[in-house]
């Protein structure tokens, strides 16, 4: 049985709490390795580390340190299909999905090459007689991020990429369940010329959380996972005198008008929706079709396209659709909700229950269900199933689609399929919803934007990438200056310019 490490001042460090956890392979329902949980000793070793390493590398001029990025892009390009191997295998996704993982992760690390340019700060001069103002950003110090099972590898570099091209340290909470793409992320940043200390990983699960909450020598904290947890650091973090940015669940709706081309909404919703065994933050797990003709038009285009899905392992190759969720009690939970889908009253249309694989029979894979006639009072509409379950709640009109999804708890993304533009910019503009598409059905911005959604699915000001990212993983320092030129003749100060 492999036994799994933290990555401590550039060395794999085994665990000395004497807690582990197990590391699944979904596939087969085995335990492939032993990943261990620190304990706050441990993780004072690791700030220890990086509290001695920061301030040399916040020191380093910021081109010197987007150079180390450029070469970690190039190593992650280099070990795309070993990582990738890596991710499916614990993970449970299909490689393509594994690869997109870890390029949506990496054209963050691009985006943050530009750093020289985002760190520039402000200057006016002659603010007064001889009066200049400055500001400018410096870094933290050392930085913290938990990050959550799903994306394994790019949400890690979302926050460590920032955090580092912004001169602090940074050490990595990552998932449990999918602990070693981290551990190889953290290598690969060293073989690029990170000097020792500044990537860290300290694995764990609340113990290891706590102990980064209460440490008075961290000074932020990045948060991605389930609103629960993420309102749990919010709070606590914030308590500690902590910056902190937490992201949280959702319940991504996408709303189908009756000039939508149906072919295209089906498509997109099956991608959506189905893809990655649903396991994604911006998943779409609720179509609303305007109008019962819209309804039965789009159920009759989805039902076949989700019967010809493939679900399998990743080792089948590239027609595989999606793979098993990630553990046997994520999957006790989705058949627990949809139980209480039938229960409750909504019609299931396509039913994935009793899916089993064959020579992969204690897998966690679960087949893919679609429901109709669901409703706002369920469970299943109103809890984030993260999984393989598409529901439909049938909408009389678009004003009350749009309510549908602003009523909603969580507002991370959404979506609108029409062929109206005036629908659309409507839409887009009164929805309470951070992430919009417009006939695209998985709008995550890219790098050079900002990603976050609103209501419940966040707890904090910014968003993750983009220019949001270069702010939190900075202060503003802002300097007032006066040199001799301000100086009236006979030595006295010349203040009027400004009063
Ligand atoms: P999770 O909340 O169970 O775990 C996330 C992290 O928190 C992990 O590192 C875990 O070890 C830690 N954790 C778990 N329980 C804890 C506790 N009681 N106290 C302190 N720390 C704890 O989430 P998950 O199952 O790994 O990920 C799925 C969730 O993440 C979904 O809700 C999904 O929507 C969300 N997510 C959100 C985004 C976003 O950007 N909004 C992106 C990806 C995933």
């Amino acid at each position: 049985m492999q036994e799994l490490t933290h990555y401590i001042n550039g060395e794999h460090v085994k665990g000395t709490s004497g807690r582990f956890a197990d590391v699944m392979n979904p596939h087969t329902g085995e335990v492939q390795a032993k990943v261990p949980l620190a304990n706050n000793a441990e993780l004072e070793q690791a700030v220890a580390h990086a509290q001695a390493a920061q301030p040399a590398w916040g020191a380093t001029n910021p081109q010197r340190r987007a150079r180390v990025l450029m070469k970690f892009v190039d190593l992650l390009n280099r070990d795309m299909d070993k990582l990738a191997e890596v991710l499916s295998r614990e993970h449970g996704k299909t490689v393509p999905d594994a690869k997109g993982d870890i390029q949506r992760g990496l054209e963050v690390v691009e985006y943050c090459i530009g750093a020289p340019q985002m760190l520039k700060g402000e200057y006016t001069d002659s603010a007064g007689p001889g009066i200049d103002m400055y500001s400018m950003r410096q870094p933290l110090g050392v930085t913290a991020g938990i990050t959550p099972f799903n994306f394994p590898a790019m949400i890690p570099m979302w926050m460590f990429a920032p955090a580092l091209a912004c001169g602090n340290a940074f050490i990595l909470k990552p998932s449990e369940r999918d602990p070693s793409v981290p551990l190889m992320l953290a290598e690969l940043a060293e073989e690029a010329g990170l000097p020792k200390g500044l990537l860290q990983v300290v694995n764990g699960d609340k113990e290891a959380v706590d102990a980064i909450l209460y440490n008075q020598t961290i000074q932020s904290i990045g948060f991605v996972g389930s609103t629960p947890i993420a309102e749990y650091i919010y709070g606590t973090g914030c308590s500690q005198g902590k910056r902190v940015q937490c992201f949280g669940g959702a319940k991504n709706h996408m709303i189908v008008m009756p000039d939508a081309d149906m072919d295209q909404a089906a498509d997109a919703l099956i991608g959506a929706g189905y893809g990655a065994a649903g396991e994604r933050c911006m998943a779409i797990s609720v179509a609303v079709p305007v109008g019962d003709e819209t309804a039965d038009r789009l159920i009759e285009k989805l039902v076949p396209r989700i019967e010809k899905l493939k679900v399998g392992p990743y080792t089948d190759g590239d027609d595989v659709d999606y793979g098993p969720v990630v553990t046997a009690a994520a999957k006790a939970n989705i058949e627990r909700l949809v139980q209480s889908g039938v229960d409750q009253g909504a019609k299931l249309v396509v039913d994935g229950r009793g899916f089993s694989l064959q020579g992969y029979e204690d897998g966690f894979f679960v087949g893919p269900h679609l429901f109709d006639h669901v409703t706002p009072d369920m469970d299943i509409y109103k809890t984030e199933i993260f999984g393989p379950v598409l529901s439909t709640v049938r909408a009389g009109s678009y004003e009350e689609a749009l309510k549908l999804a602003m009523d909603h708890e969580y507002g991370n993304g959404t979506a609108i399929f029409t062929r109206d533009g005036d629908t659309a910019r409507d839409f887009a503009n009164r929805i309470n919803i951070g992430m919009v598409g417009i006939n695209v059905p998985i709008p995550v911005p890219l790098a050079y934007h900002t990603f976050g959604g609103w209501k419940k699915s966040v707890f904090g000001d910014l968003n993750q990438h983009g220019p949001d990212a270069f702010k939190f993983y900075t202060r503003t320092k802002t300097v007032t200056s006066r040199w001799p030129s301000g100086l009236k003749e006979g030595g006295e100060f010349h203040f009027k310019a400004m009063d």
